[in-house]
């Protein structure tokens, strides 16, 4: 059996999408920006994919701009943010520290750059308080900068709540919705977002492509210099079949969204409640408010690297920690933010579930972890420390 449940590092392209991105791969090759009939068609392509991206999370076609995916979105939208605040003398931005190192790295920078930053903290559930994110904005606020959901744990965060907050406040709200477009319900206007990062592989789209949404009447940062296209907001040649690919997947999610949900979120459950049977283990992340696909959870006494490892002999790929940390020997900075400690958090596993799966292979999927994590603690010298009460279990 072969599995696929890594998700939320990356989504297999849709045919739908296949079937919209190949005529632009192949005889419409034009230049969207040039101006005979051929090249024409391209810009077509280009601006009928920015209306129905739009008409998916309630926003106005101009209010789009296409880039190369969530990293890209993410950096412009808080270098835009930061550019409006320096004019105006506020040099302060709260975020939080569960967020994608696209927006930690790039906080990072501007923090360097004279920047004060607050990290407002999140419950041992994975969820940040609306009330803390009000708490940390001050007179010199420029940016709230808080995800929709966590790509690691899966926690849905108070977007509402934040952006009535800002909104109140008059101060730029950001989310990162990488991993929530396409899988849950977006309305840029009813929760008053200001700017909003999308990824076109994270729903069925094409990998290198994405958007921005920048509210009418912010004027974004221009990151990429060169040329006029996306209304000079963006430079460089359109990527066509990218676009038009990332506008179908998500028209697609969109339309199948609540179906997709109901039977993703019972496969969840179903591993979910097949996982914590195996003793002094923990599900990382609030058991409600998290993404339908989503299941983390931490093996006391094993390493998550090793659990990979024979998963994948056992035809199941999935996750420890974020595809982006794997490859160090840092614990993912989200498990030590919900306050697992180290050894705990090592020992990590992310599942990340479509529509498609099966109720045999949800039940596989339990059984094989099952197997590996008893097999991994009978090498493990920790596991055999903690049996013998020379460690405490922590869970
Ligand atoms: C995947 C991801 C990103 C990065 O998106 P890319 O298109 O791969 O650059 C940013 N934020 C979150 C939450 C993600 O899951």
């Amino acid at each position: 059996m072969r599995i696929y449940a890594d998700n939320a590092a990356t989504t297999k392209l849709s045919k739908t999408a296949l079937n919209a991105m190949l005529p632009y791969l192949t005889e419409q090759y034009g230049n969207p920006s040039s101006l005979y009939s051929f090249g024409q068609k391209a810009k077509e392509a280009v601006e009928d994919a920015r209306m129905r991206t739009a008409r998916c999370i309630n926003a106005e076609a101009r209010e789009i701009i296409f880039t190369s995916g969530g990293s890209e979105s993410d950096n412009q939208a808080i270098l835009t943010a930061a550019e409006l605040g320096k004019a105006k003398g506020r040099r302060h931005i709260v975020s939080d520290t569960i967020e994608h190192h696209a927006v930690l790295h790039t906080l990072r920078k501007l923090e360097k750059d004279g920047f004060d930053v607050t990290y407002v903290p999140v419950g041992a559930n994975g969820i940040i308080n609306a009330s803390d994110i009000k708490a940390a904005i001050r007179d010199d606020t420029c940016l709230v900068t808080m995800m929709y959901a966590n790509n690691e744990i899966g926690t849905v965060q108070p977007v509402p709540e934040v952006g009535a907050i800002c909104r109140e406040r008059g101060i730029l709200f950001h989310t990162d919705a990488v991993q929530a477009a396409g899988h849950l319900p977006i309305d840029v206007l009813k929760d008053n977002i200001d700017m909003l990062s999308a990824s076109a592989h994270k729903f069925r789209g094409p990998k290198g492509v994405g958007f921005l949404y920048v509210r009418k009447g912010i004027r974004p940062y221009v990151l990429i210099e060169g040329g006029a296209q996306e209304r000079g907001r963006r430079a460089g040649t359109e990527n066509t079949a990218g676009i038009a690919g990332c506008a179908a997947a998500l028209c697609e999610a969109v339309s199948g969204m609540a179906e997709n949900a109901k039977k993703t979120t019972r496969m969840r459950d179903r591993i979910i409640k097949g996982l914590s049977e195996i003793p002094h283990s923990a599900l990382n992340g609030d058991r409600e408010k998290r993404l339908q696909g989503n299941v983390s959870f931490c093996f006391e006494g094993i390493e998550g690297e090793s659990l990979l490892l024979l998963l994948d002999d056992m035809g199941i790929s999935a996750s420890s920690g974020s595809a982006c940390t794997s490859g160090s020997l840092d614990p993912s900075h989200v498990l030590l933010a919900i306050g697992r400690v180290h050894d705990v958090a090592h020992g990590s596993l992310r599942l990340t579930i479509d529509e498609d799966l099966t109720e045999e292979e949800a039940d596989y999927i339990v059984s094989s972890v099952k197997e590996v994590v008893s097999r991994l603690r009978g090498f493990s010298p920790v596991w055999r420390e903690l049996c013998a009460g020379e460690r405490e279990f922590i869970l």
